[in-house]
Formats: structure tokens, sequence, C-alpha cells
């Protein structure tokens, strides 16, 4: 007997979008999220994880994590900055910053958290947050929670971005300014355009903000985005996910000394929410060395990235421009996309469907998240499936 006024907010939301046949329906995996995967009790070559590196499978990671729950258990047990701060989450934040080439650095629960916590902890209502278009939903959400002024820009437009930087600096009406960018945009695999970003940043003094999340394990030789660029020393926040190439859970913030010293005293999710699990930190951390000891898997990532791209551009699939291994097909209408990727799935490929209004209208996509863990028989595999389904459904 619960309210009626929830009662018909839900009927009139949730049945909607069923009868629309656009809720939705989530699949629950019954195996490791590895490279195949079982849904439903069917093999699926796995083309839609961020485990880019396999690492949320690896043994090195799952014996660490063990030990790490045997010595210390399975909670941190309080918040941050009460006690829920064990020497092992020390020790990841110094391997973050050795990694990222930054003073200091502080985790987070989550990359989604991070984002909340540190735009707001920084930015308030006399500021003004210079936002690509296409940056990810936590960012657009640590905006709103800033209370900033958010002025979007063209998605990548150095020119609209210092047009609009140029008005704000002028205007006169903020305290501080501050430009973000994803790193890597995960819908097309693109590259953000860092240098030309830096460059119109100090122009106008304004601050950098760079959430690599599909970047750190990828870019940059697996140290990501910024040190692609070798601009280590010129973006104030570098943002990171510990979710994604790095196989674990939890997000981090990379910077000087004095910024991470702010958001240990001033960022919400750090002081109210407890902090991650002895497991989530040995294993991200031990993750981080594998980064920084060896290139390996990085290197495979690109090979079957490269691979994959390669084979489909050959069937004659209309793949974008994208700067890394993730591989959109992208097939336009709505309907004809959300088709081809349930007949890729009957045939035994996992590659989700993205459309409006997580991408504009008419540009719906198959997004393909090739991994290091893929073989080349997999990616063989797929691709005579997609040439199956591609033919059946006319795209190629
Ligand atoms: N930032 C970006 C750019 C992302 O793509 C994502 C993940 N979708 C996040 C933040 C959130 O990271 P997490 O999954 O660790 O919360």
């Amino acid at each position: 007997m619960g309210s009626h006024l929830l009662d018909q907010f839900l009927q009139e939301n949730v049945q909607a979008l069923k009868d629309q046949g656009i809720y939705n329906e989530i699949d629950p995996i019954e195996s490791p999220n590895g490279p195949k995967i079982r849904i439903g009790g069917r093999e699926l070559i796995n083309l839609s994880s961020n485990n880019y590196l396999g690492l949320a499978t690896h043994d090195r990671l799952r014996k660490v994590a063990k030990e790490a729950i045997d010595e210390w258990g399975v909670g941190a047990g309080a918040v941050r900055t009460i006690n829920g701060t064990l020497s092992l989450h020390v020790e990841l934040e110094e391997a973050i910053a050795k990694f990222k080439g930054t003073e200091a650095a502080i985790a987070y629960q989550s990359g989604f958290n991070c984002n909340m916590a540190a735009i707001s902890a920084v930015m308030d209502k006399n500021d003004a947050i210079l936002s690509d278009e296409l940056n990810h939903a936590s960012i657009i959400d640590g905006c709103r929670l800033s209370k900033a002024k958010v002025i979007r820009f063209n998605h990548s437009d150095m020119e609209d971005l210092r047009q609009k930087a140029k008005e704000a600096k002028e205007s006169g009406q903020y305290n501080k300014i501050m430009v973000i960018t994803d790193g890597v945009f995960s819908m097309d695999g693109d590259i953000a355009k860092l240098p030309e970003i830096v460059k119109i940043a100090k122009e106008f003094d304004i601050m950098t903000y760079v959430d690599d999340a599909h970047g750190s394990g990828v870019t940059g030789k697996g140290a990501g985005t910024v040190k692609h660029f070798g601009l280590q020393d010129e973006v104030d926040f570098q943002i990171g996910t510990l979710s994604k190439a790095i196989g674990v859970v939890g997000g981090y913030v990379a910077g000087t000394q004095n910024l991470i010293d702010w958001l240990k005293v001033r960022s919400r999710p750090f002081l109210f929410s407890t902090s991650l699990t002895p497991a989530d930190v040995r294993a991200a951390r031990e993750a981080i060395h594998m980064l920084m000891e060896s290139t390996e898997l990085h290197d495979k990532l690109w090979e079957n990235g490269d691979y994959l791209k390669a084979g489909l551009k050959k069937l004659g699939f209309n793949i974008g421009d994208s700067e890394t291994p993730i591989t959109p097909c992208i097939i336009g209408d709505e309907a004809k996309t959300q088709l081809f990727s349930k007949r890729l799935n009957e045939e035994g490929v996992y590659a989700k469907s993205i459309v409006f209004p997580t991408v504009p209208k008419g540009t719906g996509r198959v997004r393909n998240m090739p991994t290091a863990a893929h073989t080349k028989e997999m990616l063989d595999e797929a691709l005579a499936i997609y040439e199956k389904v591609g033919k059946e459904l006319e795209i190629i």
C-alpha cells in the first residue's frame, strides 16, 4: 500500500517506456565479465565491457584481493576522515600520483562520485564552467551540484571554446573559470584536443579539468591522455576511474598536494561515504603497478582494436573516426540499430546499441569495446557474425 501519487507517477512513466519498447531491460551476466560471457545460458563474444585490459578477471588481481580480504577483512569500517583510511588507501593514492606524474592523488568510491566531489569542492555560484557538450553525465551532475554557471561548448570545437572563454573572462562576472572535458569520448572514441584546450586556458587564466575515465590504461602507452600529450604539469585536475582499464572499482583525482589537501577536507563523498574496501584498493594498486611495469596489455588492446576496426571497415561498415580501440559501428536509424544489436546477440555477439538520447538522433550505433583479453579467433568469429547480420539487414 504505497503512495498513490508514486503509483500514478510510475504508471505514467515506467509503463510509458515499456509501452514504447524503450525501457532498458538488463541482461544479468552468468559468468565473469571476460572476453566471452554467458547470458541466458548462451555463450557470447563480449564486445561491451570497459574491461579494456582484461584486468577485471586477471589472476594477479584476484590473488592480491583475496590476500587483502584475509588480512584486512571485507570492509573499511568508516568514512575516510573518521577511521576508514587504511594504509592500503594511502598506498593506492601514492601509486596513482606516481602513475599520473602528479604530487598527490585522492581516491573515491567511483568515478561518478569523484566528479560530484571534485567539481563542487572547488567551484561555486560565483564561478563559471566551460563544459564540452559531450561530457559524461557525472560531469554534468557535478557541475550542477556546484551551482556554477555552466557554459557548454560545441564538441571539441576549439574556436567555440576560445570565444566562450573570452566572453566569460571579459564579462568580469566570475571569480573562477574552469574548462572540463573528457579525455577520451566514449561514444566515438575520439581524444580531446588537450594541447589547444590548455593553450586557451592559459590565455584566459582558466583552470583545466580532464576526466580520463576511458583514457587511463589506454592512451599515452597506458598512462592516459594527459601524459599522451605530455601535459601533466599543465592540467590542474586529472580525473580517472579504477573501474574500466584498471578493472576494479573507484575513482580518483590526481593533482598538486594543495588541491588534494583541499579535497580531503571539502569533498563530500570523501567526508561522508564509507571508503573503498581493502580488496578493491589492493587490487587497484596492483593493476596500476602492472601498467607501470609493462605495456604488454596495452599493446595487445591496441592490436585487437586495430584488427577489429580493419575487419569491420573491410566489410563496409561505417566505424566513424575513433582514435582509440573503442569501435562504433554507426547504423543511423534507431530502430535498425536496435534490431542489428539484437540479431548480433542471437548469432553470438554481445554488442550494445546506443541510440538517442545518449547520442544525437540519426547516429544510432552498435559500440564495440575490444579488450586485451580477446583472441584473434574470437574477433574473427565476431567479424563473421557482423558480416552475416550486416548483409541480412542490408547495412553492408
Ligand atoms: N567519467 C566518465 C567520462 C565515464 O565514462 C564514466 C563511466 N561511464 C565515469 C566518469 C564514471 O566512472 P565509474 O564507473 O567509476 O563511476
